[in-house]
């Protein structure tokens, strides 16, 4: 359930809204609007009266959350979330490109490619220091050497960076370097992990889930802000169908979908959902028309040397090339 204060309600009224959910033992989580604030009754096991709470001093409304999902969704915040990233911001209309190798391999790679992103128009960098991998004899990332460099390449470039955490153990670490948290597709139900997210004060990527639904990936993205973190930006990346002639099927539907749904920003990241080269730019296109909020693309300026992911890889001239092509698509849709 949702109370909605009016919008002249003075913090005392809300104090005691606030005060009298408690009263009745649920949680009560106050969700600041762009003209009022509302408060979100959690907690609750069954039904919430909304007759305990209509008739108070500054009450505008009271509004049950039909959804499972109750932070996450659109009826308990129908504005846009905006995530804001170093001076970026993430689902203000303004589509955001993360680029970058999948994995950081050595200082030398990872300048090299990030100077090609950033030029070519990437808002963010992208590399992975701890990477999950199907074999365990692959290369597993550079862990601390690989956090260290992505510090060097934001302080060289300017760039925010996007690396992924793997587990609780290693995640004071890598909140340490990251300006953006990856929760990867292998994680999205690590509850531990997304509670422990949920505390951090870093944005979160949450990507989907190899063969989750959209309603569990929300339940995922729940799990971080029910935890008091409020910047989560949701990330489809393909989900595991029957089909073989892409690593993954891209799942552009959901855009809508979760813009329905939900008011955080989603971003598509084209790479891994088609895992071969020739696919990325135009599922990267089709993600611009779809109308996500930004696309996350691996790049490597030695794609048969990576030691991971490069058969997806774009080499610098493609990734240059799909910006000038999203570009476009995205100035269509600016003022529709
Ligand atoms: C990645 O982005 O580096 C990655 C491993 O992606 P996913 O979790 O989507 O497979
Ligand atoms: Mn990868």
């Amino acid at each position: 359930m949702l109370i909605v204060m009016e919008a002249q309600a003075t913090p005392d009224q809300i104090k005691a809204v606030e005060a009298a959910v408690k009263a009745r033992g649920y949680e009560a989580r106050p969700i600041p609007g762009g003209e009022r604030m509302s408060i979100g009754v959690l907690r609750n096991k069954g039904a919430v009266d909304a007759a305990l709470f209509v008739g108070l001093a500054g009450v505008k409304d009271v509004i049950p959350v039909t959804r499972p999902y109750k932070l996450v969704s659109r009826e308990t915040r129908p504005e846009d979330t905006i995530v804001h990233v170093g001076g970026i911001a993430i689902g203000n209309g303004h589509p955001v490109v993360i680029a970058g190798p999948c994995a950081i391999e050595s200082e030398e790679q990872a300048l090299i490619i990030a100077r090609h992103v950033k030029s070519a128009g990437a808002h963010l960098f992208r590399g992975g220091a701890f990477k999950p991998r199907t074999s365990p004899y692959s290369f597993q990332g550079l862990g601390l050497e690989g956090l260290k460099i992505l510090a060097k390449v934001r302080q060289e470039t300017g760039m925010p960076v996007v690396t992924e955490v793997m587990d609780t153990e290693t995640f004071d670490q890598v909140e340490a370097y990251a300006d953006v948290i990856q929760i990867g597709t292998r994680n999205m139900q690590n509850f531990s992990l997304l509670r422990q997210a949920g505390r951090s004060k870093r944005p979160v990527l949450l990507k989907r889930g190899l063969a989750a639904t959209i309603d569990e990936w929300l339940m995922a993205a729940e799990y971080i802000m029910e935890g008091g973190n409020t910047d989560v930006i949701l990330c489809e990346r393909g989900v595991r169908t029957f089909v073989h002639h892409s690593r993954n099927t891209l799942d552009l539907s959901a855009v809508p979908y979760v813009r329905r749904e939900s008011h955080l920003p989603i971003i598509i990241d084209p790479s891994h959902a088609a895992g071969r080269r020739d696919q990325v730019i135009p599922l990267a296109r089709a993600a611009a028309a779809v109308g996500a909020d930004g696309l996350m693309v691996e790049v490597h300026h030695q794609p048969d040397q990576a030691l991971s992911d490069g058969a997806q890889s774009l080499l610098p001239e493609q990734f240059a090339s799909l910006i000038r092509q999203v570009d476009q698509i995205f100035a269509i849709f600016k003022n529709s």
